[in-house]
């Protein structure tokens, strides 16, 4: 039972179940939420076979089963007030007022628009792999995985493991900067313990570095992919192909709150200080959304954030721990930059809005993205720009401009709602 709230963490990935964990750790009353219906996040995703690693379960039972937590699963926070979020699940609405909130929300995959890539059967990298996690048949599907980073690995990885034949991993990166970026993995041994984890169990799938899809064909869904890379052109017969360039760091409920953000790449993350402090008083940050930096830095981060909330000290062991993890994240970025050529894939004629049905000939007219979303309403589907605005920005039409509520398509009931003083008629954790 909880009568206040002293802290709201949204997002129970690593980073906030870490920061939940140190905050009610401290004896702090602590909400904690996520959209998605189990606490893990993205890289701890509940997979319906082979269910979720040990490291994942004990992460998830210390933060979501400590007294002090009170764990909303399925709950979204769809926009802020002063002092409090407008949240909503399944059944109702309603508003939480917060002491201090940490903001661990993530990030999501940046797709980039090439002919084809709206037929059935055609993902992106990390979505194949949450599609399979949640029980989508693989077993004897041929699958072609693409785009840049780390993630293609783990992508395919889980489709092996559900039963799918990767007929190849096709990273956009060169030779020369993979090798690089291995060479330099020795300084961080827990990630080259999972590359040679990885790559001993893809050792029979043919990864080709230089390589891009460059259109993807089929009549009612995906049937073979045309890929470009050193050795020519070449079609390859799939049945299903994943196409992934990376992540973006989730900022909107960020940008909501008065948030700073910083340029990452072409988009942006959260701007924290040394102790994951926004700019924004009794506001923290934690994980991707913070910057691509994988899952020991979001573990760490979210650490020093829930400390931070709490009003703790933070030991300098976790401040130097997170800024090792952080260089990792800048070596990713420094390798894995994409190239030139795979933001010309799209022609005139490609879909970039999937969800208002909009062409990159009729944004292209446009200078920035609020241009051509006011005259095409591209971004304004049921995705509300998440998709389209990171390809846009991508390739060159300017960021997205402000966030505006609800950040999600919200019922019109939940607006209205009364603060809720106690959350204790909710579902809560059993584990
Ligand atoms: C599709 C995908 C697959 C990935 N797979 C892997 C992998 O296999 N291996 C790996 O090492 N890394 C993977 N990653 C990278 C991964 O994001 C990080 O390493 C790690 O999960 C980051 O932890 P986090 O806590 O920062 O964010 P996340 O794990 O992304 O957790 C953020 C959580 O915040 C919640 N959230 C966001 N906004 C709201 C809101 N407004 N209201 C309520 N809840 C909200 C989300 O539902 C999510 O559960 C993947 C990333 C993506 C996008």
């Amino acid at each position: 039972m909880v009568d206040a709230c002293d802290i709201v963490v949204v997002g129970a990935g690593p980073a906030g179940l870490a920061a939940a964990e140190a905050a009610a750790s401290h004896g702090k009353r602590v909400v904690l939420i996520d959209s998605q219906p189990r606490a893990g996040g993205q890289v701890w995703r509940h997979d319906a076979l082979h269910g979720q690693p040990r490291v994942a379960m004990d992460a998830i039972r210390a933060a979501a089963g400590n007294a002090n937590v009170t764990y909303l699963e399925g709950t979204q926070v769809v926009a802020v007030e002063p002092e409090r979020l407008l949240l909503q699940d399944a059944r109702r609405g309603f508003h939480l007022a917060y002491g201090a909130l940490v903001l661990a929300t993530g990030a999501r995959e940046l797709l980039l628009p090439f002919p084809g890539w709206t037929l059935p059967g055609v993902t992106g990298a990390g979505g194949l792999q949450a599609l399979a996690k949640q029980g989508w048949p693989l077993r004897g599907k041929r699958v072609l995985i693409a785009g840049s980073g780390p993630l293609l690995f783990a992508a395919a990885a889980t489709a092996q493991r559900h039963g799918a034949h990767v007929v190849g991993i096709h990273e956009q990166a060169g030779a020369s900067a993979v090798h690089r970026f291995a060479a330099g993995l020795w300084r961080w041994p827990g990630k080259l313990a999972q590359a040679a984890r990885l790559r001993l169990e893809l050792a029979r799938v043919p990864y080709r570095t230089g390589s891009i899809v460059t259109t993807a064909e089929g009549d009612h869904g995906v049937s073979g992919a045309h890929v470009r890379g050193g050795q020519g052109d070449e079609r390859i017969e799939c049945d299903l192909l994943a196409v992934g360039y990376g992540l973006l760091p989730q900022v909107e409920l960020a940008q909501l709150l008065g948030c700073a953000l910083e340029p990452e790449g072409a988009h942006a993350r959260v701007q924290v200080g040394p102790w994951q402090a926004t700019s924004q008083p009794r506001v923290f940050a934690a994980g991707e959304a913070c910057g691509i930096g994988g899952i020991d830095c979001a573990r760490v981060e979210g650490h020093i954030a829930g400390l931070a909330a709490a009003g703790a000290a933070v030991p300098r062991a976790l401040v130097q721990r997170r800024d090792r993890a952080r260089a990792f994240a800048a070596s990713l970025r420094q390798h894995f930059a994409l190239r030139d050529d795979v933001r010309g894939l799209a022609n005139d004629d490609t879909t970039i809005c999937r969800c208002e049905d909009v062409s990159l000939g009729a944004v292209r007219t446009h200078t920035d993205a609020r241009e051509a979303k006011l005259a095409t309403r591209c971004g304004m589907g049921a995705c509300q720009g998440r998709i389209c605005g990171g390809a846009l920005a991508e390739l060159g039409h300017g960021p997205r401009g402000g966030m505006r509520p609800p950040l999600f398509p919200t019922r019109l009931a939940t607006l209205g709602e009364p603060v809720l003083s106690s959350v204790s008629d909710t579902r809560g954790y059993t584990p």
